[in-house]
């Protein structure tokens, strides 16, 4: 049987992601198709607040959200008549939702008298008396010429007292069916809502009643009004799992790209927020590396866009001074630009889920953005005059870092958590020994064969790939070797160029290389057979778009400071794309929670060289690594004797109540030979 909403939004489920309710769909309204999870930007009055078409446009926004209740008192339904609708009014392509104004009855300012029949309140522009009944509401959106309408409901705040959310949920499913009526057979699709304030029976309620009615799409109306994000993400939870799995599913108002990432992963398709422009003209802009005030006083003379991976308008064109310019001179253009990218951000978001879902790697994207996303900048000072040894030490910082200089030897120290970049010794000497000699770079580059790919995870001020560079260069070229390619990812270049601003400190940056790799991303020397690439952004995610490692230079902060690289998942997800290959992963780290989390994970492990007062690093085979003749000494009895005594035997990131790893662990094939049950375990 083809039901009417199959009919009118012709609703298809792509994919649902493994281990997590998030999905991705599509579905055509009378102007366009959808592809979900999607955020829909919003023009309140018929226009997305001091933002042009052209940008909503091109940062790709699908579905534009307009508000009933204001557009019934100003520009008015005769209006709308006249120029066909919304979308010739504001001359927009693509789909409109109307919101039908039972959110703003209820919480503008002023009396509003509530009957069975209607709402009446009086008009903010001019004190007429108005009604909004079920029925002129769906009228109303209908003169709009919305793709999507939405039912009249009462909303109360999430917080009010169990009766009253009950007779305001009654009321919305009584005036549900009214709406209902007075759609008729028009094509624009209809979606129900569903209340219930904060009460997990008066939602589960609520979603039975109003998904017996046979509406287009379900919403969750009454959130982001004053209850907790636990409240809100268990509600979420409640009503979406009793949602039916063919129709599209809409969280009202809400929130944070944090918040839309948790709505995702409980099974919500549709968003709408004012976030992105209302806090743009406060000078915050939502990033890729998380929230940044533009009100802070570090950003007055910071060269590089507001976010370096995003490719909006405002980041292509203006630097972060620019924006702390505008913002402290307080010009309309300044928030103009800073919504423009915040849009961008949200919608570039809701198509990088999609992608995850429809590849299904959403959970190991999931946990590492729900911190991501919600990280703030730390950069607190005021604006205060300068003092020529501050411009000094200005000079010595660059965005989260600054340069540090023991024995005319310089280091890049993170202001943040104090963690300094190679910090035991000379960062050169440090390079070579743990990634170049222990990989045997230079050997296995002098030899024949297909190309040799190394990952350099963790840029940094360039240390270990210049010790690489510079290895392959030495050796003589011979004509059948192989070519060697570094790809080095890295989210946050302002490491390198502060060094760069310091060839005296960072002798090994006095190379032709680096500069050219910040300029352009790439570098090359065909004579050497030997190519340099960067992947601007997150490991987590570009890790998928690079060939398969032969070497990996693990070289991240510690997990204090990037503690989602070093979980037995993200370990577990990097084994697999080195499924196919030898593959030799080489890290400074030989905590035991590390190590756990590496043979967790499929790893095999061995003892690294020392480096400092470090008397070992650590040192990860693939599977098809372990089984050449690789000369490493593997992690044996005398280990998996420590890790039983260890009070830090749970590989790092693991849940209490997720004890696989010790299994995974105790029959690791490393270790077939050892008798298993002389190695103790935390509960003896
Ligand atoms: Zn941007």
């Amino acid at each position: 049987m083809v039901s009417p909403a199959q009919l009118r939004l012709h609703f298809k489920l792509e994919a649902t992601a493994s281990g997590s309710r998030a999905r991705a769909a599509r579905f055509t309204t009378l102007h366009s198709e959808v592809l979900t999870p999607t955020f829909m930007p919003v023009g309140t009055h018929a226009v997305v607040r001091s933002q042009r078409r052209e940008d909503l446009l091109e940062s790709g926004a699908q579905v534009l959200l307009a508000n009933t209740y204001h557009l019934l008192l100003r520009p008015g339904t005769e209006v709308f008549e006249k120029f066909g609708g919304i979308h010739g009014f504001m001359n927009w392509p693509r789909s409109v939702l109307t919101d039908s104004g039972g959110f703003q009855i209820f919480s503008l300012p002023g009396s509003r008298t509530l009957t069975e029949e209607h709402a009446e309140f009086r008009s903010y522009l001019d004190n007429t008396l108005v009604r909004l009944s079920p029925e002129r509401s769906i009228e109303t959106q209908k003169a709009i010429g919305a793709d999507i309408m939405m039912v009249l409901d009462q909303c109360v705040p999430s917080t009010v007292d169990h009766a009253t959310a009950r007779s305001a949920m009654e009321l919305t499913h009584r005036w549900a069916w009214r709406c209902l009526a007075a759609r008729g057979d028009s094509p624009q699709a209809l979606f129900g809502i569903v209340q219930g304030a904060s009460y997990e029976d008066l939602r589960v309620e609520s979603a039975r009643a109003i998904t017996a009615m046979p509406f287009d799409g379900y919403a969750i109306g009454g959130l982001a009004v004053g209850e907790t994000r636990q409240q809100r993400e268990d509600c979420t939870a409640v009503v979406t799992a009793l949602l039916p799995e063919d129709r599209p599913r809409y969280l009202m108002g809400v929130g944070t790209t944090r918040d839309l990432l948790e709505a995702v992963h409980r099974g919500v398709d549709m968003f709408d927020c004012i976030l992105p422009t209302s806090l743009a003209k406060q000078g915050v802009a939502f990033t890729s590396i998380g929230r940044r005030d533009l009100r802070r006083a570090a950003y007055r003379g910071m060269a590089g866009p507001i976010d370096p991976t995003c490719n909006c308008y405002t980041c292509r064109t203006y630097s972060i001074a620019y924006l702390f310019h505008l913002q402290r001179a307080n010009e309309v253009t300044g928030w103009q630009l800073l919504g423009l990218h915040n849009i961008h951000f949200y919608l570039q978001l809701m198509r990088t889920m999609r992608e995850h879902i429809l590849a299904d790697t959403w959970l190991p994207f999931y946990e590492v953005q729900r911190h991501l996303l919600d990280a703030r900048d730390s950069y607190g000072a005021p604006v205060r005059p300068v003092t020529k040894a501050q411009r000094r030490m200005r000079r010595l910082q660059r965005g989260r870092y600054e340069v540090v200089i023991r024995d005319d030897v310089g280091f890049i120290r993170e202001k943040g958590s104090g963690e300094v970049m190679h910090s035991v010794n000379d960062p050169a000497a440090e390079a070579r020994s743990l990634y170049v000699e222990q990989s045997r770079l230079a050997t296995r580059a002098a030899f024949g064969g297909g190309p040799l790919v190394i990952w350099d995870v963790g840029l940094g001020a360039a240390a270990n790939a210049m010790a690489a560079i510079c290895a392959i260069e030495e050796c003589a070229a011979a004509t059948d070797r192989p070519e060697v390619r570094i790809i080095s990812f890295e989210h946050d270049l302002d490491s390198l160029e502060l060094a760069l601003e310091h060839p005296r400190w960072f002798k090994h940056l006095r190379h032709p290389a680096p500069r050219v790799l910040l300029a352009q991303h790439s570098w090359s020397n065909p004579s050497a057979r030997l190519e340099w690439q960067l992947l601007l952004g997150d490991f987590a995610t570009h890790k998928f778009s690079a060939p398969a490692p032969h070497i990996i230079f693990f070289d991240p902060f510690s997990f204090k400071t990037d503690a989602a690289l070093w979980t037995q998942s993200a370990f577990a997800e990097l084994l697999r794309l080195c499924a196919d290959c030898a593959t030799e992963l080489f890290t400074y780290s030989s905590s035991t929670s590390v190590r756990a989390a590496m043979l967790a994970a499929g790893f095999y492990v061995a003892k690294g060289r020392g480096t400092g007062p470090k008397s070992e690093t650590t040192i990860g085979l693939s599977p098809q690594a372990a089984c050449m003749a690789h000369g490493h000494e593997l992690l044996g009895e005398d280990w998996l004797g420590k890790w039983g005594r260890s009070d830090a035997q749970a590989p790092f990131g693991s849940s209490d109540d997720d004890t696989g790893w010790r299994e995974a662990i105790l029959s690791h094939p490393q270790f077939r030979h050892i008798n298993y049950h002389r190695a103790p375990s935390a509960k003896d």
